[in-house]
């Protein structure tokens, strides 16, 4: 996304770059990172970690003077209740969240999320001030049979249905990609970031086995603001290699 400065030359923001831990790291090895990292990271990205809900609340304590911000990883779309097992948008802000991920393609596939729950939890989200990056991209088949563009359309218009979309981060996340090693192109990434900046003014990051290797490329696309990486975030040193690119 690009904002203009004082003498209105379009400037580049800097790239959103966010790690998505999944279910991985207990607490002792979130502070190890979050302790490494800290050395590593110089000032070119905005860095969101989106760790366990269990290892949230010390890391808060950890970044407190830090520019590192925190997510998490999924929300209930209901704001409190009878539902075992669950976490609220204001529990995550209580932890000290201030973004969350909905709808992954992890989260739609072995929960059968539905882009309709999706478009509530973000709602919920924004109403509890915590800006979603809701996930969107089509699957192997559905490229193949150039459906790319209505997929991501039709996704975005449900989950986005009443929703003004100032708050909200995009993240173009073809699922072939999704911890298969297999990156789309910077060109086959960028065709779909600018289809959807044509549809929405706000923040697109793209995911897809982004790693130090391609993440230079992938970010110097006009309309790609950022990622969200999955695999090569687990590493220290591979994800502040990404965020200092
Ligand atoms: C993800 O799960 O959002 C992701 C992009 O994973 P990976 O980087 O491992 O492909």
């Amino acid at each position: 996304m690009k904002e203009k400065s004082q003498d209105q030359k379009i400037v580049r923001m800097k790239p959103l770059i966010a790690a998505n831990w999944k279910m991985n790291k207990d607490i002792a090895e979130s502070k190890e990172f979050v302790n490494r990292l800290l050395k590593l990271v110089d000032n070119s990205s905005e860095i969101v970690l989106f760790a366990s809900f269990t290892s949230l609340y010390i890391l808060r304590t950890m970044l407190e003077h830090s520019r590192i911000k925190l997510g998490g990883q999924n929300m209930h779309s209901e704001e409190k209740g009878t539902y075992t097992g669950e976490v609220s948008a204001s529990m995550l802000k209580d932890a000290g969240c201030e973004y969350v991920i909905l709808g992954h393609s992890e989260r739609r596939q072995y929960f059968h999320e539905t882009d309709e729950t999706i478009n509530k939890k973000i709602k919920v989200a924004l109403k509890n001030k915590l800006m979603p990056i809701v996930c969107v991209g089509e699957t192997l088949e559905q490229r193949e049979n150039s459906e790319t563009e209505s997929v991501v359309k039709n996704q975005l218009e449900k989950c986005l249905k009443g929703v003004k979309i100032k708050n909200v981060v995009i993240a173009y996340e073809p699922i072939w990609a999704i911890g298969t090693g297999k990156t789309a192109t910077p060109e086959q990434a960028e065709e779909v970031h600018k289809f959807i900046k044509g549809m929405y003014k706000t923040r697109i990051i793209y995911g897809g086995s982004m790693k130090p290797e391609n993440a230079k490329e992938l970010l110097s696309m006009p309309d790609i603001d950022g990622g969200l990486v999955g695999g090569a975030s687990l590493d220290a040193k591979s994800f502040a290699e990404i965020c200092n690119d």
